[in-house]
This record gives C-alpha cells, structure tokens and sequence, in this order.
C-alpha cells in the first residue's frame, strides 16, 4: 500500500519550495554551498496530519521543542515515511530538556541543539551509553544575556571566555556517548532581521575562538535563523536553519 499525499500536499509543499529557494538566493550572494545548509522544518505544535505532506518535497529533518508532545508524533511520521518509500525522517529537539524528559530524547533524535547545562549532559551521556548509541549535540549560547533564554551566556565572545563555560565545555567534551558538533543560539526578538545579524556574528565568533581552545573538538555545526531571520543567519555562516511558520504557517498554540 503507498500512502497518498494528503489533500493539502500542494500549499505545505510550495511553501517549503518557497523557503528552498531563499535558502538557495541566500547560499548564492554569500557564496556558500547550497548543501552546507540544512533545512530543519520546525514541526512542533504541529499534528502528524499537518507534518506529513511536506515529507512529499524530500525534506526530511523535523524539529521539536516538548518531547512529551512529539513521543506521539514521531512513530506515526517514522511510519508513514516507511511505507511511502520517503526518506526516513531525522529528528532534531530544538527545545530546553528537562532532566527527567531525557529518555524520551535518546533514541529517537539525531541532534539535540540544546545542550544548556553539563548535568544534562551527564544525564544524556548515561543513557546514551546504556543503550549503546551516540547522541550529537550543540551547546546553545544566550549571546544576548536576556534573562528569559536558556543557554550559556557569553555576550562577549571575543573577551574573556566565562571560565564556569570553559570548564563545562571541557568536561562535556570528555563524556561518552554525546558527541558535541557546535553551537546553536536563539537571538532577542526584534522587528528586522537585521537586528539579529549581530547575535548571528557572536556565536561565528564564538565557534572561533572555541576551534582554538578544543582543537580536537568538531566545532562545525552553527545552528540559527528562524522563520523571521533565516537568510541573515546562512549570510553569518548558520549550516542549520530551524523554521517553522514560513513552511506551516502562522502557530495558534
Ligand atoms: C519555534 C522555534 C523555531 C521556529 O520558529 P519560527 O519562527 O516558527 O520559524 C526555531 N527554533 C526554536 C528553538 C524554536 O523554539
């Protein structure tokens, strides 16, 4: 049996060509490869009815922020890919985990962009190594310091580096079954994209001065730009884009 589009395959489907392309115009004026960017379809609020079309255009990462909410999701995505013969999907938690929603984290994600405290990272590690899979991880930065964001603060990364980060970063580096791949950040809300390309610059800035403390560690992954400010983040370097209402539309939840 081969599943059929949904009825609404059409308009999911031509939004996400839509955000392909501006992906694709950004890639083109800062001269970057089309492929060091990847789409992340931030599916979260989203019911498995609404995520299934846009399988249909190949795109295949999918973004959540609660992983109670997304348990449900996940198999019934997973199998309806399975049985339409689309490419399986990988899944990213792009949202705070609590230390006691982290079984429901390894498994079934490929990356956790935020990784924002060296006891969740112990946690993820543990069970990580007793279920004998590496899980891939950013570290998210508040390079703004607004108070309500998650994430290390470093508003200055090219001062002095916060030595309680350093020493998090040396002992997250060293625990087995997480791997980290680089760094995610979410700037302040403001009403031009622009207004987010400083924000964009630190956490490049950052991956820098990191690539030079941990050489050995694999800094490569710049996760950042949403739907308001996607094409400033690729024009700063971002190799992951996580947008959810350009492709599904404005979110009620
Ligand atoms: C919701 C969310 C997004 C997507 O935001 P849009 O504005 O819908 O593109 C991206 N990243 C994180 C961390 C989110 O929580």
């Amino acid at each position: 049996m081969t599943p059929q589009p949904p009825p609404d395959a059409s308009s999911a489907a031509s939004r996400v060509l839509s955000v392909e392309r501006r992906i694709d115009d950004a890639c083109r004026r800062s001269g970057r490869a089309r492929d060091s960017v990847t789409l992340v379809a931030v599916s979260k609020t989203r019911t498995a009815d609404e995520v299934l079309p846009i399988l249909h255009t190949g795109l295949c990462h999918l973004g959540e922020n609660r992983p109670e909410e997304a348990a449900e999701k996940i198999p019934l995505v997973d199998e309806y890919a399975a049985q339409g013969g689309l490419p399986a999907p990988i899944w990213h938690m792009i949202g705070h985990v609590q230390s006691r929603k982290t079984t429901l984290v390894v498994g079934p994600y490929a990356l956790v962009h935020s990784l924002d405290s060296l006891h969740l990272g112990q946690r993820l590690s543990r069970l990580a190594v007793a279920s004998g899979c590496t899980l891939d991880c950013l570290v998210q930065v508040n390079v703004s310091g607004e108070e309500s964001k998650s994430g290390y603060v470093v508003s200055d990364p090219a001062g002095e580096l916060p030595p309680p980060f350093l020493s998090d970063l040396s002992s997250l580096l060293a625990l087995p079954g997480i791997r980290l791949r680089g760094l995610m950040t979410i700037p302040p809300a403001g009403d031009d994209p622009e207004d987010a390309r400083p924000y964009f610059r630190r956490l490049r800035l950052l991956r820098e001065r990191l690539a030079g403390v941990y050489p050995a560690g694999d800094w490569r992954e710049l996760s950042m730009g949403m739907t308001d400010d996607f094409e400033v983040a690729i024009e700063e370097g971002a190799t992951l884009v996580r947008v959810g209402r350009a492709i599904f539309g404005p979110r009620t939840a």
